[in-house]
């Protein structure tokens, strides 16, 4: 329900607070484009979930992801970006200027607009999982293996986040069953055999998840060998899922042109989407790199081109304002 129909007026509003948002705030600080940057309810977004980051250049020695953000953030504000929590919940894509709905109460239109929404982790889609969820069953490995300490756990997926997150586990619980759905891991090599060489981690491969059994929190795994059908219950204290990530791009439905998954579609090579004065960066956009500095050099390229679109308007309205002068 909309509470309050305030309605503030801003040049340059940008939505997430990943390397994409916070990278367009810098530049567009910069633009002197007075940017005003909605957080989100994850503020610094999924680089806050995981560890170290190692393949970030500028930090030789590696960086631990929520530090990375909260100097992402300072450097920001630093250049003037206004940084609020707030979620924007409604957008208005009809008009020009469009806007936004902010925590269901305000209202803010904005000449330029950068998505920077980035993507969410993915679930199995089992009744198990909803119904056990924060009893023991996570998508967050980094957030929850504290609590599993000394513990049995699982985890399902092949990818480098699954490898990462295995890899993580295996130092804080006792022992890690990793699912993978087919005979290979999509992992890098590189991360395919740090989890193969680790003693207190079992791979599974062909290897699906059907229940995850437990009254109150988890207990155990039902798993099934998708080649041999043969089925097995493992006792663990924890399931993590990690199996991929889907756009928030929800709230954008029905304005924006999106692919089958959601992703946002850009004009190639560039952020621009289907309304000229909104721009979409980070992994909004981008289901193939997915990567902190690929997010933050297309937050760079959105804030370049809402400057130009900006630019070319304000010389658009005063070729517009120009009033015929009379011929004597
Ligand atoms: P990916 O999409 O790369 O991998 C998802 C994994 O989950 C795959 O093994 C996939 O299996 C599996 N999966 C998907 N759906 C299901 C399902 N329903 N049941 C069982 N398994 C399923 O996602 P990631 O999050 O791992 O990685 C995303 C991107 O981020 C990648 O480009 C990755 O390289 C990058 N990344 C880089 C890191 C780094 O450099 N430090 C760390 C983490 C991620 P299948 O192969 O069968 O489809």
């Amino acid at each position: 329900m909309v509470m309050n129909t305030d309605l503030e007026h801003v040049k340059c509003l940008i939505i997430g607070s990943g390397p994409a948002g916070y990278t367009a705030a810098i530049y567009a600080a910069r633009a002197n484009l007075k940017p005003v940057l909605y957080q989100g309810i994850q503020p610094g977004g999924q680089l806050t979930i995981t560890t170290e980051v190692e393949n970030y250049p500028g930090y030789p020695n590696g960086v631990q992801g929520p530090d990375m953000m909260i100097d992402f953030e300072t450097q920001a504000k630093r250049m003037g970006a206004d940084i609020r929590y707030g979620l924007v919940t409604k957008v208005d894509f009809g008009c020009y200027p469009c806007k936004v709905l902010v925590d269901e109460e305000k209202w803010i239109s904005a000449d330029s607009i950068i998505l920077a929404t980035g993507a969410s982790a993915k679930w199995l889609g089992i009744e198990s999982e909803q119904r056990l969820n924060g009893y023991g069953v996570s998508a967050c490995a980094v957030c929850d293996g504290f609590f599993f300490k000394g513990k049995e756990v699982c985890i399902v997926g092949g990818g480098d986040t699954a490898a990462e997150e295995a890899l993580y586990l295996s130092k804080i619980c006792s022992f890690v069953h990793m699912f993978v759905r087919k005979e290979t891991m999509r992992a890098s090599k590189i991360m395919q055999m740090r989890v193969l060489a680790t003693k207190n981690i079992k791979v599974y491969f062909n290897t699906e998840v059907v229940e995850i059994v437990g009254k109150e929190r988890t207990e155990s795994v039902r798993i099934v060998n998708n080649i041999s059908g043969e089925k097995s219950e493992i006792p663990v204290s924890a399931y993590f899922a990690a199996i991929g990530h889907q756009p928030n791009s929800d709230i954008f439905k029905g304005w924006l042109e999106m692919d089958e998954a959601g992703y946002i579609k850009t004009l190639p090579g560039t952020t621009k989407t289907n309304v000229e004065s909104v721009f979409a960066a980070g992994d909004l956009q981008d289901k193939i790199y997915r990567q902190a500095v690929t997010a933050a050099g297309s937050g760079c390229m959105a804030a370049l081109e809402a400057e130009r679109f900006l630019s070319a308007m304000e010389h658009r309205l005063s070729i517009d304002n120009i009033q015929p002068v009379e011929n004597k």
